[in-house]
């Protein structure tokens, strides 16, 4: 699996030095493009571990799940407050459930 970056939604952290996902990737995966949207280098080298997904503060990325837990092509977002991260599996027909996880502090 592997992440997909929306780059319309993607504003390239407004230009900061350093975008949240490039400085969350454990693996160095990520990059600004030439167009200062978010890209990854080779999306066989990320292990899923959604560390981006949940640092993004505009919900550009998602994160591919395996088959088994969504269908083929189902992905995950997420959007990550103060004391909770309220995720959103859309499975490939586009039907959305929605789970909200309390954290005493999630960033
Ligand atoms: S954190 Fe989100 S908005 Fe910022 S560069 Fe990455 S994908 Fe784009
Ligand atoms: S899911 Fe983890 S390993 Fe993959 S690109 Fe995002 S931060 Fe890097």
């Amino acid at each position: 699996m592997s992440i997909k970056i929306n780059e319309t939604v993607c504003n390239g952290c407004g230009g900061a030095e350093e975008s949240f996902c490039v400085r969350v990737c454990p693996g160095d995966l990520l990059k600004l493009s030439a167009g200062g949207k978010a890209a990854i280098r080779d999306p066989r080298d990320c292990w899923d571990c959604a560390a981006c997904v949940k640092a993004c503060p505009r919900q550009a990325i998602e994160m591919y799940l395996p088959a088994q837990i969504g269908g083929r092509g189902a992905t995950l977002k997420a959007k990550t407050g103060r004391d909770k991260i309220i995720w959103t599996l859309k499975h490939p027909e586009g039907r959305e459930e929605v789970f909200e996880i309390e954290a005493e502090k999630v960033i």
